[in-house]
């Protein structure tokens, strides 16, 4: 597992729409050495880190005195999986994060044109010393010990069925490519209660019963697992443990945090947390 933290070799400036506010949304992300991911707005500083989500539903939203940035899942996991655990994100414009093609791709392909250094800060890591299962209500999440990084997600999707797929410390082009998606049957209901304001065909897959344009059925689950990498990117630690998700969201993710973060701390004693809402 690779420990030395990188940053950005200069600023990256991405501007679209967002996902569900709809709104055109403008961030410019910043080299740092401070070993953490930061985000700015309006002269507020919110931290990438956990005691700082304030929501888990259909996506993972960061705030701090009464300011909000919404779903930072993608760029987060876009940040982990090149191993950047220093930058700085000021929030120009709106109140979330672009969606751009629904996944990390566009993040990681200006990141890697702009180019890596070290950050001088190296990762922390979240070791897993035991066998742990959190299972709320039909979906569950196991941890156990292993030698180095495994998360595996499992998922039954609308008309593409069961899939599962797996993150050995590897990033490929499925992974970061996989857009998010929903149910041609429920755009109607999300657009109704004012998300998915932003969602177009570019950036969101729309699952339904005509698979023929669907470049491949693992798509959905590996967007979740994408989901799942930029969620735990929200402990601020590299992970050495095995984890197991079987249909997992936000919001179960938001519960294996709560759990890695009071068991194992990051690096005990280092990190002190704030007291963390509990959705
Ligand atoms: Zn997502």
């Amino acid at each position: 597992m690779e420990l030395k933290g990188k940053t950005l070799k200069d600023t990256v400036v991405f501007e679209g729409v967002g996902i569900h506010t709809g709104e055109i949304c403008k961030i410019k992300v910043h080299p740092s050495d401070g070993g953490e991911i930061l985000f700015c707005k309006k002269g507020i500083e919110i931290p990438a880190f956990h005691p700082f989500v304030v929501n888990t539903y259909l996506g993972t939203d960061l705030g701090a005195e009464g300011e909000v940035i919404k779903t930072v899942e993608h760029l987060m996991a876009a940040f982990y999986l090149l191993g950047i655990n220093s930058a700085v994100v000021e929030v120009e414009r709106g109140n979330e994060v672009p969606i751009l093609d629904g996944g990390a791709k566009t993040f990681v392909e200006n990141f890697l044109e702009v180019g890596l250094s070290e950050s001088g800060k190296d990762w922390r890591v979240l070791k897993i010393g035991e066998r742990f299962r959190i299972q709320p209500n039909g979906n569950f999440v196991e941890v156990e010990p292993f030698e180095g990084e495994l998360l595996i997600y499992e998922g039954i999707f609308p008309y593409v069925g069961r899939r599962r797929v797996v993150y050995d410390g590897k990033m490929t082009d499925a992974l970061v490519g996989a857009r998010t998606f929903c149910r041609l049957e429920d755009v109607e209901l999300l657009r109704k209660n004012g998300f998915g304001l932003g969602g177009y065909l570019v950036n969101t897959l729309v699952l339904n019963k005509n698979l023929d344009y669907l470049v491949y059925g693992d798509e959905p689950a590996y967007h979740k697992l994408l989901d799942l990498i930029g969620d735990l990117a929200l402990l601020g630690a590299k992970i050495e443990g095995k984890i197991y998700t079987f249909k997992g969201n936000h919001t179960l993710n938001h519960q294996l945090r709560e759990y890695l973060l009071k068991t194992y701390g990051v690096e005990k004693g280092k990190i002190k947390l704030q007291e963390v809402k509990v959705f």
